[in-house]
């Protein structure tokens, strides 16, 4: 997460900065599709990622190789040419696909289903992450922003290589968890599916290199845009195929149908939080470039630095939330998990909402006050606290259990469309007046939560 998170917080400042000061002199909206582009397919690729691990290689094995090549990617990110560049991302997305929803099934598989720590097992891990995640802006921002953007995506590197260091050095303490693949069919059939994997996968590898040396070759005359366009569609299709093969098929009890309508439900309200959520990379990310104070008590600091500002408020608001749901439960009054989306829904519009008069100054010219983002950060942290780590256990909890971890593939598929969403509308920076941008991302996050709020009651039933 300090890999992710550090190379994230420069990567749209990068390619929207002038090529005089180092960066690609992208515009907006083709800075928003490349972002848009790049943090949907690494969510996206979590689902092949989980079926490798699973039939193939473990969990283990895949937290390693992802590692491996996420670390590759950074590194040659730091290679300043185009090439290595959409190189890195490439390899960011492979890695991170092996990785990031692997180590949570390690997480998981730590625990026996009865065991009451689960939870508290998963709030650690959260803040772990969390840990990485306001750590690395602070260096790899600087470094990006102040020195040069290729030693920023360079310390990503390192941080990705300590952590490999660090996961093979502790492997000992996980035992044998996760280390084999789950069994499937007789040794053959095994073996078939592999070849055909290898296959496959090898052939898909090969095509996105060639397509890539022959778009950039300029062989093939296809724009960034039009391949962010493509893969949106592609992640519709995926989406409503999934769901509709899903409820389509015949063999689920009466129960289990209903929990999955109500899967599909949390989704919908998952991907929408995501996709006013993620905007820090992008929209919020240019909003504290380009139109806030960056100075604190006369003090200059870079304007990446306000993406750790997420995690610092995590860290200190996890603990209350942890309270409040323990007290709330203790007098039966804990909000149910829909109505926790919904509350989720609700802050991270005002998230947007307060934004809107610092918006206005902008628009006359005016750098805002570095507290609006901060507080907007605030209300978006809470918003998290009410439905990331709660979807997380209400997902495995409402799964079929032959299904369970294609239904966590699920989670990071909201994930990804949120992302998608979260970098397109950043396209719209500047050719959309701000107030009304932000307006429009209050309005979807505020109404989709009330929308939540009235489906509550048949949802609840549901599960
Ligand atoms: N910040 C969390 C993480 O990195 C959640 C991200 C997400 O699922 N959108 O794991």
């Amino acid at each position: 997460r300090f890999s992710y998170y550090g190379m994230r917080a420069l990567l749209l400042l990068f390619m929207t900065a002038p090529v005089a000061s180092g960066g690609l002199g992208f515009d907006a909206a083709q800075g928003g599709a490349i972002y848009a582009l790049y943090t949907s397919m690494v969510y996206m690729m979590t689902l092949p990622g989980g079926w490798i691990a699973d039939r193939f290689i473990g969990q283990r094995r895949a937290v390693l190789y992802g590692g491996i090549l996420i670390a590759s990617g950074h590194f040659s990110m730091a290679v300043p040419t185009l090439a290595t560049f959409y190189l890195g991302l490439f390899l960011i997305v492979i890695g991170t696909g092996l990785l990031k929803g692997n180590v949570s099934v390690i997480v998981g598989a730590l625990y026996s289903p009865e065991d009451k720590r689960r939870d508290a097992g998963f709030s650690i891990f959260y803040m772990g992450i969390n840990m990485g995640a306001f750590f690395s802006p602070l260096v790899c921002g600087y470094l990006g922003q102040r020195v040069n953007w290729h030693l920023g995506f360079a310390a990503a590197g390192v941080g990705m290589l300590f952590g490999l260091i660090q996961y093979v050095a502790g492997s000992r303490y996980l035992g044998e968890v996760c280390s084999k693949p789950a069994p499937a069919g007789s040794p053959e059939e095994a073996a078939t599916l592999r070849r055909r994997a290898l296959t496959i996968g090898g052939v898909l590898v090969a095509a996105v290199m060639l397509f890539g040396v022959a778009t950039l070759s300029g062989a093939l005359p296809v724009t960034a845009t039009q391949v962010a366009d493509a893969a949106g569609y592609f992640l519709l299709f995926l989406t409503v195929g999934f769901f509709g093969w899903l409820f389509s098929s015949s063999g689920w009890t009466r129960e289990e149908r209903h929990r999955l309508y109500a899967i599909g439900a949390l989704f919908l309200a998952a991907g929408i939080f995501w996709s006013v959520f993620e905007q820090a990379g992008s929209t919020l990310n240019l909003f504290a470039d380009r139109n806030t104070r960056t100075e604190l008590l006369g003090m200059p600091f870079p304007s990446s630095w306000f993406q750790s500002q997420n995690s610092l408020f995590l860290w200190m608001l996890a603990p209350v939330f942890a309270w409040l749901w323990i007290r709330l439960g203790s007098a039966n009054r804990e909000p149910s998990s829909p109505a926790k989306f919904a509350i989720g829904l609700v802050f991270v519009g005002l998230g947007f909402a307060i934004l809107i008069p610092p918006a206005q100054l902008a628009q006359q010219g005016v750098q805002v006050s570095p507290m609006w983002l901060t507080m907007t950060y605030v209300l978006h942290t809470v918003g998290e606290l009410c439905l990331s780590p709660v979807g997380l256990s209400a997902m495995t909890k409402l799964a079929p259990a032959r299904i369970a971890g294609l239904v966590m593939g699920i989670w990071f598929l909201a994930t990804s469309v949120g992302n998608y969403i979260a970098g397109r509308v950043s396209g719209f920076y500047e050719s959309f007046p701000l107030p009304s941008l932000f307006m429009a991302v209050t309005v979807f996050g505020i109404a989709a939560g009330l929308v939540m709020f009235a489906l509550t009651p048949p949802i609840k039933r549901l599960m």
